[in-house]
């Protein structure tokens, strides 16, 4: 059996050493064990700093280590993808570059995964994270839960090992707009979770902000469901009852108590209020558009400016 490490790298340069004698050594010693054999697939997304170099070197030093380079940055959701197309694996395991997902839990997840699961996840704990994103998340997770398709859990990411046939069905979802949680739990197959500790970045600085969270979870929400278009359209409807109601009591009122207080400042209310509401409503609808014009352009999810091959081929023709 071969076991595929697919792992997305932007500028990691200054742990990915450390990270691939880290993994090495443990994946090693874990496959004598078994009798597997272990690849590594290094995604390099358009880094800036020295982790293609340094990727390059790895990859003449060992023949287990391979990669590919994007031509420049397009996101960890592309890199996962080119990481699962290059894995040649039976069992292909994501895993981040900077140690916060602990490659001694390979072995659990393979044991677990020879006992007949197709996905196993590594859901991690909140430990060590500021209560804020804590908060913030547990409130996300209660809200997206309620309104997409898919179940999503916190702390579940992408640390996670996929069987072959798992892999080749995340492969069949070409969508440009990949949000990955909601993909591997819409794909099912017998899936299981185990916690682990969740250890703080040893090196580097993460690469989200609070903006790119937002936007994620924005994502999220979209990608999976289309029921933000239908709340638009309940929402309407409200606003078009109580408008009517409150227009029959203005007939009454009036015929009743006569013309009380000037009519500009309801309708400037009113305007204010529909308008804004009309806003929010074309920008649901432009979110969902915008993503269909992205679709049909049918770009590519990645270029790629060198791989492994290259790299080796390069190697024996200077020989
Ligand atoms: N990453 C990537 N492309 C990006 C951003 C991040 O490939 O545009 C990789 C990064 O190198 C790391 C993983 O995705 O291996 C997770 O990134 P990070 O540690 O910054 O995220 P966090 O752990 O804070 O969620
Ligand atoms: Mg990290």
């Amino acid at each position: 059996m071969l076991i595929s490490i697919v792992v997305p790298c932007f500028n990691e340069a200054e742990i990915i050493e450390r990270f691939h004698s880290h993994v090495t050594r443990e994946l090693a010693a874990l496959t004598q064990d078994l009798g597997h054999a272990f690849e590594i697939v290094y995604v390099d997304d358009g880094s800036a700093d020295a982790t293609r170099a340094l990727l390059e070197k790895g990859a003449r030093a060992d023949p287990r280590a391979r990669f590919v380079s994007f031509s420049r940055n397009f996101g960890k959701e592309a890199a996962m993808l080119a990481g699962l197309q290059h894995a040649g694996g039976d069992a292909v395991v994501i895993m981040d570059a900077d140690l916060q997902h602990p490659p001694e839990l390979v072995r659990r997840m393979l044991e677990l995964h020879a006992q007949g699961y197709d996905q196993v996840i590594a859901r991690r704990t909140r430990k060590g994270d500021r209560v804020t994103r804590t908060l913030m998340a547990r409130a996300y997770y209660r809200l997206i839960n309620r309104l997409v398709d898919v179940e999503l859990v916190d702390g579940v990411g992408d640390f996670r090992l996929l069987s072959r046939r798992t892999v080749d069905a995340v492969l069949r979802l070409t969508e440009n707009n990949r949000f990955s949680k909601g993909i591997f739990a819409w794909v099912g197959f017998r899936t299981t979770t185990f916690a682990y500790e969740n250890a703080a970045r040893e090196q580097g600085r993460s690469k989200w902000s609070f903006g790119k969270l937002l936007n994620y979870g924005l994502d999220g929400l979209i990608s999976f469901n289309n029921k933000p278009l239908r709340a638009a359209l309940y929402l309407g409807f409200l606003l078009l009852s109580l408008a009517m109601l409150y227009a029959a009591w203005i007939v009454v009122s009036t015929l009743v108590n006569g013309v009380g207080t000037p009519g500009y400042a309801t309708l400037l209310v009113a305007i204010t209020a529909l308008s804004g509401v009309q806003m929010v409503m074309i920008g649901v609808v432009g979110e969902y558009v915008g993503r269909i014009y992205y679709e049909v352009k049918r770009r590519p999810h990645y270029l790629v400016a060198a791989t492994d091959e290259d790299a080796r081929r390069a190697e024996a023709a200077a020989a």
